[in-house]
């Protein structure tokens, strides 16, 4: 148990990929931390920075990150409002920056460029209003530390330099809040924009793919399936038989009825046809009133009964609106693909059967 939980842990999840770019974010944020901590190393032996910062940060560093990696890796954080935990992290570091500020001495006007540093982390994922909020709580902790610098080591610091620094970090905040909301609104319509995209390239597959009376595949897509069809049948992926379908004196129901009644007897017919089919049949309008059916994983024989099954359920559809007498049929051609031949050989047979079937007074199915 304990080997297997070895074996199966890693530092990231590997198969979430959002959650892995989330914690990517924040191995970048503990790195950038790790590099902090050793300039305030470097200052401490310098002598800019007081001997307790360092302490502080030794404790309180690791516990920020160590809980940030824990609420990432067990994914506490998906049940957050922002899974990134990006304001939860950015007010993290500017608490660390405030305590750090506070013991920094001299140094304290190039440590506002750290505020800087913290800022970037958010400028892609925030909007102005969180701006505005991770802006106005810098410029609290800052006063906050100019505070207590004034009650407890007043000594050797110029406040004058305090206030115009607290003042410059201000305009530098409300910039960033401007250009942060400017790109999230950027990102956002660019995602949106992205999706409509996804969806319009979806409706024009649809249609390219698809019959726009029937809503049955067209006679284009129908020849790249049976392509794929006789691909998969050499490679031993058995045979396949085809069916062509026609409806009988199609011509006398636009002549009669009109090219309206035409085209629903068309519909009907084709969703009849497609509903009478199993998972592993699938059909199409080859052209006008003529429809091609694939049946896959089949000999004739399953062939003939399908074929017959839709010969039947087609001639039992009533059409109330068009006339409660009226009725339509159709004639079909089978014919069983034979291995390495082109498609258009096992198209011609069944049109053969067709004719046969035709010539053999309509409403029933012919097989060669
Ligand atoms: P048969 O029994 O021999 O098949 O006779 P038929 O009248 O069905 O055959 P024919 O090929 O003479 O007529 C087919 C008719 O189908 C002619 C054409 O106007 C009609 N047709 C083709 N496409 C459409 C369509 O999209 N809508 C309508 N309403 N009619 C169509
Ligand atoms: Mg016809
Ligand atoms: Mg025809």
């Amino acid at each position: 148990m304990k080997k297997d939980f070895l074996i199966n842990f890693s530092i990231a999840p590997k198969d979430d990929r959002k959650q892995a770019l989330r914690m990517r974010r924040f191995f970048m944020a503990a790195s950038a931390y790790a590099l902090c901590s050793s300039l305030a190393y470097v200052s401490y032996l310098s002598g800019f920075m007081e001997r307790e910062c360092i302490w502080g940060f030794l404790i309180i560093i690791p516990i920020i990150n160590i809980t940030l990696y824990l609420l990432f890796r067990t994914g506490l954080n998906l049940k957050m409002a922002d899974p990134s935990l990006t304001a939860i992290q950015m007010s993290a570091a500017i608490l660390v920056t405030m305590y750090g500020m506070y013991f920094a001495n001299e140094s304290r006007g190039v440590l506002l460029l750290i505020y800087v540093m913290i800022l970037i982390f958010g400028i892609f994922r925030l909007n102005t209003s969180s701006f505005l909020y991770i802006s106005a709580f810098t410029l609290l902790t800052y006063g906050i530390d100019i505070v207590l610098l004034h009650l407890y080591r007043p000594q050797g610091i110029n406040f004058n330099i305090e206030y115009l620094q607290w003042g410059v970090l201000a305009l530098v905040m409300v910039a960033f809040s401007i250009i942060g909301g400017y790109i999230s609104s950027l990102r956002q319509n660019l995602s949106i924009s992205k999706s409509q995209q996804a969806k319009s390239i979806e409706i024009i597959r649809e249609m390219a793919i698809r019959d726009e009376l029937t809503g049955l595949f067209n006679r284009r897509h129908l020849m790249e399936l049976l392509d794929q069809e006789k691909k998969r049948s050499s490679r031993g992926g058995g045979m396949f038989c085809l069916a062509m379908l026609d409806i009988d004196h199609f011509k006398n129901v636009n002549d009669v009825h009109g090219h309206l009644a035409g085209d629903e007897v068309l519909r009907t017919v084709a969703t009849m046809m497609n509903n009478s089919l199993r998972n592993t049949e699938f059909c199409g309008r080859y052209g006008g009133e003529e429809f091609m059916i694939v049946l896959t994983q089949t000999d004739i024989k399953g062939a003939l009964i399908c074929a017959e099954r839709v010969r039947t359920n087609i001639k039992n559809i009533v059409f109330p609106e068009i006339d409660t007498n009226f009725k339509v049929t159709v004639s079909i051609g089978v014919s069983e693909y034979q291995m390495r031949e082109d498609v258009e050989k096992v198209i011609s047979r069944s049109d053969e059967a067709l004719y046969r079937a035709k010539k053999g007074g309509r409403n029933r199915v012919e097989y060669t």
